[in-house]
């Protein structure tokens, strides 16, 4: 059961968020995914503001812009954040990565949209997740409690990869690419 150890407070129908490992839904279906009711719930706009000015920081409508509520500068993290995000996810209206990467130093959050994951055409991908200082964002059935993970702080710092897409993305995601079940699941 891929919904086993999940993160307190997430929750097995949605796709993946930041701040504390919950999952958020809503994204327009693909074909790999017929027959989800949550994906067929995603279907419903939440927000028709394509056409509507938005923020270049945030990527959100100007109106419902959130700048005045991120830190002014990039915070100052050590750890590297890779975030895999299916294609689907990046024409959402409800876009977190956007208002996550205006948060961080530019070369802290790597975001690489796709499906397939291959060593060979991600080779510092591939690498990274062959870290021994790397984690994977992903509460599978073998998946640790962050808070109860011992992390070593003398050697490099550490890299977080985080599967962004609806719940039953990112499982397809995790299961077909190898690399990602290298680091340790958290
Ligand atoms: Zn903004």
């Amino acid at each position: 059961r891929a919904e086993a150890g999940q993160p307190a407070g997430s929750s097995a129908s949605s796709g993946t968020d930041f701040g504390d490992g919950n999952l958020v839904a809503c994204c327009p279906p693909e074909e790999e995914e017929e027959g989800d009711t949550f994906e067929k719930l995603a279907e419903l706009p939440v927000e028709r503001s394509e056409r509507r000015p938005t923020c270049s920081r945030c990527s959100r409508p100007e109106k419902v812009c959130l700048c005045p509520f991120l830190p002014v500068n990039p915070l100052n993290v050590s750890t590297c954040l890779y975030i895999v995000q299916h294609p689907a996810e990046e024409n959402r209206v409800l876009r977190t990565v956007p208002l996550l990467a205006a948060c961080l130093p530019e070369d802290k959050c790597k975001v690489l949209i796709g499906r397939r994951f291959s060593e060979d055409r991600y080779p510092e991908l591939a690498a990274v997740c062959r870290s021994p200082q790397t984690l994977i964002l992903y509460p599978g059935a073998e998946a640790a409690n962050l808070e109860e993970l011992t992390l070593d702080h003398s050697d490099s710092p550490y890299n977080v990869v985080i599967i962004d897409g609806t719940w039953s993305q990112a499982k397809d995601m995790f299961y077909r690419n190898s690399i990602f079940r290298l680091p340790k699941q958290n």
